[in-house]
């Protein structure tokens, strides 16, 4: 192993098309700030792939969740339904406004929350249930909106990692009352920190663009529905730069470039990896027939902790980032102090050590992957 090779990362924000032209423009426009056309237009593609009836550019996936935390309503004592394998603020936005979190655990073979264990978490004080699709593999959603329905209880789905993603040929982020997505530029399209919230019930719609606009009808003046503007309701700052948003528009319009080469990396690690794999005890991702996933992460399950520290040094001995998430929430500091147990949520737990995610990103090249699935496979 020469020590001068080129060391891989595990992710690398890429440019899709005319991003500089596209801030450029912005700048010269002098329409720096939020909601001005590059915003409109990235809200007419999101609208477009996803169906929602109105799409919002975000400052984050984060604050388009503390957004859905305000537009359910939320009150101190009200429960809400959370995966405990996720990341922080898709449970964050709701303890914020007081609720508490009801940790379900995941499914062994998607790593979504599991729908069969749903029904058992649900009391007279459920307020919502917030799911995952995990690497963009959809959740069961028609059993989750059948026991959501029976109950009466609202389903936000944090599509942080679905976008393009698709159940039953529907695409993600069209099943819940609402939906958020992440443009973090560790994610498949991206400008650097930016998200969006999916309004997929339209009676949600005039209030989450209050809530954005500091609690200020502003959006409606300049509709021209109200003839001045003034302060209406609680609210904050959750609209992102226009010159973010013509950097987002160039990727949001690259999306098949895009989409086609994450599709080439993930497909080429499944195929060079699988038979490797079932020899050596390891799990790849399981995508059930009726999913089409975007491509988003390519993850292993190792056997153990040890294998999966030995397998990551590995790796990096030979330059190569390969990194593992999530902490199980309800082992965290703050998940404990919310009544969070040992063996609660053993998948989730399992998962904690035992998952790794190998770098994908969309110019990954060629070489590099080759690099990658040969240190997989001398690993062990
Ligand atoms: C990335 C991510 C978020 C947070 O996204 P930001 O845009 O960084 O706030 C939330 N939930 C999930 C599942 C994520 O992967």
């Amino acid at each position: 192993m020469s020590i001068d090779t080129a060391s891989i990362p595990f992710n690398r924000p890429c440019l899709g098309g005319p991003e500089y032209a596209y801030v450029a423009n912005a700048v010269e426009r002098m329409h720096l700030s939020g909601d001005g056309s590059f915003t409109h237009a990235c809200h007419a593609i999101l609208e477009q792939v996803s169906g929602a009836a109105k799409a919002l550019l975000t400052t984050s996936c984060t604050h388009a969740l503390e957004m859905s935390g305000l537009l359910l309503e939320l009150k101190p004592g009200d429960e809400v339904i959370v995966p405990a394998f996720t990341f922080v603020s898709t449970v964050n936005a709701y303890v914020l406004r007081g609720a508490h979190p009801v940790f379900a655990d995941v499914r062994a073979d998607t790593m979504n929350l599991d729908e069969r264990q749903l029904e058992s978490l649900i009391t007279p004080r459920t307020k919502a249930i917030v799911v995952v699709h995990y690497a963009g593999v959809a959740c069961e959603m028609d059993a989750i909106l059948e026991i959501a329905r029976r109950h009466g209880v609202p389903v936000v789905e944090d599509n942080a990692h679905g976008l393009f993603g698709s159940y039953r040929s529907r695409p993600l982020g069209s099943f819940g009352v609402m939906a958020t997505q992440s443009f973090h530029e560790t994610k498949n399209i991206q400008c650097g920190e930016g998200g969006a919230l999916l309004l997929n019930d339209p009676s949600l719609v005039r209030r989450a663009e209050i809530l954005r606009e500091k609690g200020t009808n502003r959006a409606a003046f300049f509709r021209g529905a109200v003839d001045k503007y003034t302060w209406v309701d609680v609210g904050s700052s959750w609209l992102p730069s226009d010159m973010l948003a013509a950097f987002l528009l160039a990727q949001l319009e690259a999306r098949e470039a895009i989409q086609a080469k994450r599709r080439a990396v993930w497909d080429r690690y499944q195929a060079s990896l699988a038979g490797w794999a079932s020899d050596h005890g390891v799990r790849l991702p399981t995508i059930p027939a009726h999913c089409d996933h975007p491509s988003h992460m390519f993850y292993m399950v190792l056997p153990d902790l040890a294998a999966r520290t030995h397998f990551i040094s590995h790796l990096r001995a030979q330059q190569i980032h390969a990194v593992f998430h999530y902490q199980a929430l309800h082992l965290s500091p703050m998940g404990r102090s919310l009544g969070g147990r040992d063996g609660q949520c053993p998948v989730t737990e399992m998962a904690s050590d035992c998952l790794v995610r190998l770098p994908l990103w969309n110019d990954l090249p060629t070489a590099d992957q080759d690099r990658v699935i040969e240190a997989v496979r001398s690993s062990m």
